[in-house]
């Protein structure tokens, strides 16, 4: 008898188009059908492509259906299961001419590597037996009985992994200077206060894997000294907090966290911190100010966290993404990771894709794939055959990458080159009728609305550099605003204290710099 596991999408987007409805009907009819010794029904996190929810893979055929409804679990019953016909209708992107039905030649699929998302949309979350069986908690092991904290450290560092939180600074000497600095206490931070607009690579890794993110955690307590973690999560976020609460009680109820783990001395645990949404607490001084319970501001570095953190103890803070890497580069090998990607970008980046594009979703790629490769190959490029104008990437931090600059390789470096950055990994895609201007406005908008207030630069600066980009948009711009934009972008870049303020200008500034006659065209209509 051939056994089947249909795993059903049960991440946020799914869910919103009611998989749960979904999964109830394959649970209910399974049950009618006297189908349970042959068919599990496993609820996941997501798959990557929300916009084409509810959707569920039927294994062992690596089937992947799409925007089901109840009324079509029937049909995949009978013709599938009792058949083992698929349900044509139902396969994304089935094509007569061209059928491809397996969820692996699917061309979203095909292009894409996946480490940080290698569990996410794979295993049941808040079942820590499928994380075990999946290699969970082996690499904790294995640093725990062979590995002392300075080889920890040292792989880290030759695999290359740099944070995906935005900056890009190398993981394994941030892990360095936070073993070096001198204190019986310190502490890990996991910063999952993902708040550009359009991104949710972060959340989807809380929903779908959240044991990696507790394992990797205790990796880097057990490399740098620190016994004490914490997970500061959005409140916007309920289901990864859920996912995460239990996972933090399962994994201390196998001896994963807690005193004496895996029989050693180390001790380890773990709690979660819940954030209200300030888009600026995902600036680390913000976030542990947060945690402390002060208002969350920025303060100044220097001291950085490694060195004075969380209440003036050496601290770590990496985000969610950086740390679903570690488990796997511990088990894998620093070489096997650092042959991936390009000369100084290691590894993968997820992004999440949004705007005018045929498939939005999340998107893992080696470093170094081309926009061109992401937006066109893996994500079937623009609707209606519109042409491509602009993508954002970084969100409101980011800059925009005009149709010219297609082939950009996607790493850290080559991103900065061309004015924009990598960010969390937020990728909006924009079609030739997108107003740059407009773009330019939303995006300092948002980020002048979670400025602080607390340095003059941000909170003045960005007030002003709206006021101008506001009246050019109702058509009321004068000549010289091109100019009074551009010094006082490059002043606030300067000059703000953190790194909200300090990139905030970045959306004008690149827009600017490749759209600067659509600016001139809206101040010349009025004149
Ligand atoms: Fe606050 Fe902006 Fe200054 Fe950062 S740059 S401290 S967000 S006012």
């Amino acid at each position: 008898m051939k056994k089947y596991t249909i795993c059903v999408c049960g991440g946020t987007g799914c869910l919103s188009s009611e998989s749960e409805d979904v999964k109830n009907e394959f649970i209910t009819l399974i049950e009618k059908e006297g189908l349970t010794e042959q068919v599990t029904v496993k609820e996941t996190g997501c798959m990557g492509t929300c916009d084409l929810g509810p959707v569920a893979l039927i294994d062992p055929d690596n089937v992947f259906y799409c925007k089901l409804k109840p009324e079509d679990v029937s049909d995949i019953i009978n013709s599938h299961i009792k058949q083992g016909s698929i349900v044509e209708r139902l396969v994304f992107g089935y094509d007569k001419d061209n059928p491809i039905s397996e969820h692996d030649d699917i061309p979203f699929f095909k292009g894409q590597k996946k480490i940080a998302l290698r569990n996410t949309g794979v295993i049941d979350p808040d079942n820590i037996e499928d994380y075990l069986s999946h290699d969970g908690y082996k690499a904790l092991e294995k640093v725990l009985t062979e590995m002392s904290p300075e080889e920890v450290i040292e792989e880290i560092k030759e695999s290359g992994l740099r944070g995906r939180g935005g900056g890009g600074f190398p993981t394994g000497l941030k892990w360095q200077f936070t073993a070096q600095s001198e204190g019986e206490q310190k502490y890990i931070v996991c910063n999952a206060d993902e708040g550009d607009p359009g991104a949710f690579m972060d959340r989807s890794i809380l929903e779908g894997d959240p044991h990696s993110i507790i394992e990797a955690m205790a990796i880097a307590g057990y490399a740098v000294g620190a016994n004490q973690g914490y997970v500061y999560v959005r409140a916007e976020y309920p289901l990864a907090v859920k996912r995460m609460e239990k996972a933090i009680s399962d994994a201390r109820e196998n001896g994963f966290i807690g005193n004496n783990i895996f029989d050693t001395n180390f001790k380890f645990d773990l709690e979660i911190r819940v954030g209200a949404g300030a888009f600026v607490c995902g600036e680390e001084t913000a976030l542990m100010a947060s945690i402390e319970g002060e208002r969350g501001e920025p303060r100044p570095k220097p001291p950085f966290p490694a060195q004075s953190g969380l209440w003036g103890k050496p601290t770590l803070i990496n985000n969610v993404e950086t740390y679903a890497n570690i488990p796997v580069i511990i088990l894998k090998g620093a070489k096997w990771f650092n042959h991936i990607g390009t000369e100084k970008s290691k590894g993968t980046k997820v992004f999440a894709v949004a705007g005018d594009i045929n498939t939005t979703g999340l998107v893992e790629v080696p470093m170094g794939t081309t926009l061109r490769e992401i937006i066109f190959d893996i994500c079937g490029g623009i609707p209606e055959g519109k042409k491509f104008k602009a993508a954002q990437t970084g969100g409101p931090s980011g800059g925009c990458i005009p149709r010219e600059h297609l082939d950009i390789s996607m790493d850290y470096d080559s991103l900065i080159e061309i004015g924009s950055m990598m960010g969390s990994g937020g990728l909006i895609v924009m079609d030739e009728n997108t107003c740059m201007v407009d773009v330019a406005r939303f995006f300092l908008d948002f980020t002048q609305d979670e400025s602080c207030g607390k340095c003059v630069p941000c909170r003045i600066g960005t007030k002003r550099m709206l006021e101008i980009l506001e009246r050019i948009t109702k058509g009321q711009g004068e000549p010289g605003d091109i100019e009074k934009l551009e010094k006082l972008g490059k002043y606030i870049k300067e000059n703000a204290l953190c790194g909200l303020g300090q990139t905030a200008p970045n959306p004008v500034l690149s827009t600017i710099k490749y759209f600067r006659d659509e600016y001139e065209a809206h101040i010349k209509d009025k004149n």
